[in-house]
């Protein structure tokens, strides 16, 4: 009874969080600059943030992730960031040698108001930045948004300050993934391959935070989008981006400034979506949909069909980043499945808009909010329990306290490994996300049967 204090009567609540369905800006800012090949985050505020925002991200990929800060002290926040951003470049290009550093700010050199970009170009001006190494920064104030704004927002920014092209069209095209793990953009990658399509993916941390063990430090690992291929992104002849919340800003960013038009979609997790993104594909190949891609999702539609009897109209309750949730929740749906209440963290009435489309006629008892926490979402449960619970590691302590079958997903994930590894979207990563529903569910099943019905084969 770790939540002990949940309280089953809702009351209203409007200037109090608890247990948040989301965490600061930065986080997201760092993740999507480590997409970058031998890129160096760097935080624009005080040592404790960025402190938390490398923990953060180290627990959940399980690897080493570096990145720099201006470590403010009482005099810089009184007298703004200029003099240490100014010595942490020079320190930072002298000591640990990045090809980029993406400056992400702080709610305290927002609040300050310190100007990031005027300072960046006094560095060039005073050589503190080698002629063949490169600065972008974007603004990442956390009194607004979330993990998910700031990883919006440099990925806009890194295609706004890192991108480029010639008024020639090439046979290419962008792929922006949204913030998914690094097997997922492998896996997007793979399906891209297969449909026989040459793709620039930015960010792209496959090879980043999943790098092989090989006995050796590199701070630099081979993954990440390079600087050549940013400078052709102008070039390409669409843009596709995955997940409105997290891409959809940096593709419109793009088209406006390099006409090159783009797709918003979903997040291709489920079959639905995945469906879509490579409906999507498809003009933009010169091959049909190759009998490999035919089978994979022939598989999940066989393993859907075998096991919906133990999916049918369990209630299920979500929460987490609001493009992944959008696409679980219509997966759900596919599985004959009842999302019932979902909640996100994340600000955004399009979010609403867009479950209404998929859970208003197929769920029309289900409960959706943005910008609220698990607490309510708890509360909720109390209320009237779910079959299954859907988040990140902090669900736990509510599917202890209820307990309820609970599948991990999301950020973070602290407490078991695979989400950076095994992939969640399309059609083979659908059918792994499938098999650890079902896990959950069956050996629920197991506990509570009797011994009479307690079944080998299932
Ligand atoms: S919320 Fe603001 S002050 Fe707190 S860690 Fe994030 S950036 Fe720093």
């Amino acid at each position: 009874m770790l939540l002990r204090h949940t309280p089953k009567e809702i009351t209203p609540r409007a200037a109090l969080t608890i247990n948040p369905a989301k965490t600061c800006q930065p986080i997201g800012a760092i993740y999507a600059s480590l997409g970058i090949h031998k890129c160096l985050p760097h935080s624009h505020g005080a040592q404790g943030c960025c402190a938390y925002h490398r923990s953060a991200l180290t627990r959940h990929y399980k690897e080493p992730i570096m990145a720099s800060t201006s470590s403010f002290t009482e005099g810089s926040s009184v007298f703004g960031g200029q003099a240490n951003l100014l010595q942490a470049l020079n320190n930072i290009f002298t000591i640990y040698n990045p090809d980029i550093v993406a400056i992400h700010t702080t709610c305290l050199s927002e609040t300050i108001g310190d100007d990031v970009p005027q300072i960046i170009s006094k560095a060039y001006e005073e050589g503190k930045i080698p002629k063949d190494k490169v600065v972008i920064s974007t603004s990442t104030p956390s009194y607004v948004g979330s993990h998910i704004t700031g990883f919006s927002n440099m990925v806009k920014s890194m295609a706004m300050q890192l991108g480029g092209g010639s008024s020639c069209k090439k046979d290419q095209i962008n792929i922006i993934p949204g913030w998914v793990e690094p097997a997922d953009m492998r896996e997007i990658k793979r399906l891209c391959r297969e449909m026989g399509l040459n793709t620039i993916m930015f960010p792209d941390t496959s090879g980043v935070v999943d790098s092989p063990q090989t006995g050796k430090f590199n701070m630099y690992p081979q993954g990440g989008v390079r600087l050549d291929e940013m400078q052709r992104i102008g070039d390409s002849e669409a843009t596709i981006a995955l997940g409105k919340f997290t891409s959809q800003a940096a593709a419109e960013a793009l088209d406006a400034k390099y006409k090159v038009p783009c797709e918003i979609l979903d997040l291709p997790i489920g079959l639905r979506a995945t469906d879509r993104f490579i409906n999507t594909l498809r003009p933009h190949s010169r091959l049909k949909v190759p009998e490999s891609i035919n089978y994979e999702r022939g598989r999940l539609v066989d393993m859907i069909t075998d096991m919906q009897q133990y999916l049918a109209g369990k209630r299920v309750a979500l929460f987490g980043d609001p493009d992944q949730l959008i696409s679980l929740s219509e997966f759900l749906v596919d599985l004959d499945m009842r999302p019932v209440y979902v909640i996100t963290g994340t600000r955004g009435k399009k979010f609403l808009r867009h479950m209404q489309e998929i859970l208003g006629e197929a769920v029309p008892e289900a409960k959706v909010q943005h910008a609220k926490d698990a607490f309510l979402l708890h509360q909720w449960i109390k209320n009237e329990p779910v079959d299954l619970l859907i988040g990140n590691s902090y669900g736990k302590y509510i599917a202890r306290d209820e307990d309820i079958p609970f599948v991990r997903y999301g950020f973070p994930i602290t407490d078991r490994v695979g989400h950076t590894y095994f992939p969640s979207v399309g059609y083979q990563g659908g059918s792994q996300l499938l098999e650890r529903i079902l896990g959950v569910l069956l050996d629920r099943q197991d506990r509570d049967a009797p011994e009479e019905g307690f079944e080998l084969v299932m």
